[in-house]
């Protein structure tokens, strides 16, 4: 990104049908799950089977996984693709596929939910063993409120486990969506055999590969050599996928789209195998990105003139790139490295020099990008997560939804001499959404509030405000559990309330945190005229 704006972008035109064309190559997914499913795992598999990397590992190191985030820049480290890597881009069968990363170290956090925001489908990965987990239920809970299709994926399929049936029971009474599985399993969990391929009858069969550097090693079989190599096994599969039929457990494009059915496949990640048919599934079963609806209702065609919008800022993600990346997500029209675009808050324009793709550690520059792609715009310091970028800066689509916070701390540097510091650290971590800063001209000496979805955002607060901003900070917790979003006119009868706190965010937006839902109702029967608006729960 550059403030120059003398310089004229390249004028490359692309008709209607080629920017569909490109856009009906794109899918763009992320993997939500809770942590230890085997996100990463997968992510790695994924890009080994679609030839993106040479083997897998290179995105991420394997070690020092376990424990609690607490280390900024060896997590970084050791995870590069989970905190550095925004996007990661594969191809598949002349399909473009991007998986855009909910960050495992922030997975409580607004941040988190954010990407969601940023993706046509979602892939829920779950533990065989361990079903629907706490964290998969509150991201699935973000995936139903923004009716995001989702492809359910059953990993760890090589360890003991529940029986897939049982898995299914558990994810439609949970999520209300129907499973219809696409391949479904012969042997049981910690017996992985093969699967059965129900569209078509066909047996894959695995042999498990070492070390998970290689690809598995696929045979494709008929029915008569499935049966007579692994006999009851696959009778058991057949059964099971004929009772699967009978209650039209059967994969239904449209209904899948309307959010009513989810396709179920089975992996075990670790030795690669059944990742080749998730992919396929994102060619196949993902949608296309769609056209987007506007602040006003209107319609944007991906066909239309260039638009995207902002879902995450951050900062310091490379020790060796010390800058500010925003990314932002392509809804319609091509984007081309030079152009010119405004964004619908400042309407200043701004020359698009500065664009990459973040891949692991490494950067490429991007020079042309469709629909459905995320481009990282470098050093754009007055670019804001939910911003608008249009070549006219007219174009607006909904702000981000604002997630329910449910911990509340005061916060203040330890050394008070940091000040300057101290505040440009806080400014920067509410920008990227890692914790919101709220302020009120009644507390003592102007003390920010840091309101958080999940505790361990603060964590990452310290170690962040100690390491990139050189500012150690203590908290102090407040009894608040719940916050509401209310009128400027009605605040003063919440501030009315000593059990009721009113404070500002750096959007304007006024947040009265109640220490209960219990308060939350009494205020609102002691006064039906005030609105309290709920934010989106994440729970
Ligand atoms: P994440 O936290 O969801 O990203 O999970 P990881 O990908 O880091 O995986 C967590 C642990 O589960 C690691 O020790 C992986 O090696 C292991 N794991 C992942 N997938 C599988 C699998 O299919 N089978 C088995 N047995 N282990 C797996």
């Amino acid at each position: 990104m550059s403030a120059d704006t003398q310089t004229p972008g390249p004028t490359t035109s692309h008709t209607a049908a080629q920017v569909l064309a490109e856009a009906g190559r794109r899918r763009t997914v992320a993997v939500i799950s809770h942590p230890d499913a085997g996100k990463s795992t997968l992510t790695e598999a994924l890009a080994l089977h679609a030839n993106a990397l040479r083997e897998a590992g290179h995105v991420h190191g394997r070690s020092g996984r376990a424990g609690v985030v607490t280390d900024w820049q060896d997590m970084e480290k050791q995870r590069g693709i989970s905190i550095s890597s925004a996007v990661l881009q594969l191809s598949h069968r002349g399909q473009v596929i991007n998986v855009v990363d909910t960050p495992g170290h922030a997975d409580f956090s607004e941040d988190t939910y954010r990407a969601l925001t940023a993706v046509d489908a979602v892939i829920m990965l779950i533990d065989a063993a361990r079903g629907m987990e706490v964290q998969t239920r509150k991201l699935f809970g973000v995936c139903k409120q923004r009716g995001l299709p989702v492809i359910t994926v059953v990993n760890k399929w090589d360890r003991p486990g529940q029986e897939a049936l049982q898995l299914l029971d558990e994810v439609e009474t949970v999520t209300g969506l129907k499973p219809t599985p696409i391949t479904w399993p012969v042997g049981i969990a910690g017996d992985f055999r093969g699967l059965l391929e129900r569209h078509n009858g066909g047996y894959v069969k695995y042999t498990k590969a070492p070390g998970g550097a290689t690809l598995a090693l696929e045979e494709r079989m008929s029915a008569e050599q499935a049966a007579e190599l692994e006999g009851s096994s696959w009778q058991t599969a057949l059964e099971e996928s004929d009772l699967l039929s009978a209650t039209d457990a059967d994969h239904d494009e449209a209904l899948f789209l309307a959010f009513e059915t989810t396709p179920v496949y089975f992996t075990a990640a670790v030795a690669n195998t059944g990742v080749g048919q998730v992919l396929d599934a994102l060619v196949d079963v993902a949608p296309m990105p769609r056209d987007h609806l506007d602040q006003a209702g209107k319609t944007h065609e991906v066909t239309s003139d260039f638009s995207a919008q902002v879902f995450k800022t951050q900062t310091g993600m490379n020790p060796a790139h010390r800058d500010r990346l925003a990314f932002a997500r392509i809804h319609s029209g091509v984007f081309h490295r030079g152009m010119t675009v405004r964004d619908n808050r400042s309407g200043r324009p701004m020359v698009l020099k500065h664009v990459q793709t973040v891949f692991g550690a490494d950067r490429s520059t991007v020079d042309v990008a469709y629909p459905g792609d995320v481009i990282g715009l470098v050093n754009a310091r007055h670019i804001n997560v939910g911003d608008t970028l249009s070549e006219n800066g007219r174009v607006a689509y909904p702000p981000l939804p604002v997630f329910a916070p449910e911990h509340f701390r005061t916060v203040r540097p330890k050394d008070l001499g940091s000040g300057k510091s101290f505040r440009q650290g806080l400014r920067e971590l509410d920008a990227e959404g890692v914790v919101r800063v709220l302020t009120s001209d009644t507390r003592g000496h102007g003390e920010p509030v840091l309101s958080a979805v999940g505790a361990l955002q603060f964590d990452v607060v310290q170690h962040r405000m100690t390491n990139e901003f050189r500012s150690a900070v203590t908290f102090t917790e407040l009894p608040y559990t719940t916050a509401r979003i209310v009128n400027a006119a009605d605040a003063p009868k919440l501030r009315a309330r000593r059990d009721i706190e009113v404070l500002e965010d750096s959007d304007g937006l006024l947040f009265a945190l109640f220490s209960d839902d219990w308060r939350v109702r009494n205020f609102e029967r002691d006064n039906p005229e005030v609105k309290l608006e709920k934010l989106v729960a994440t729970s």
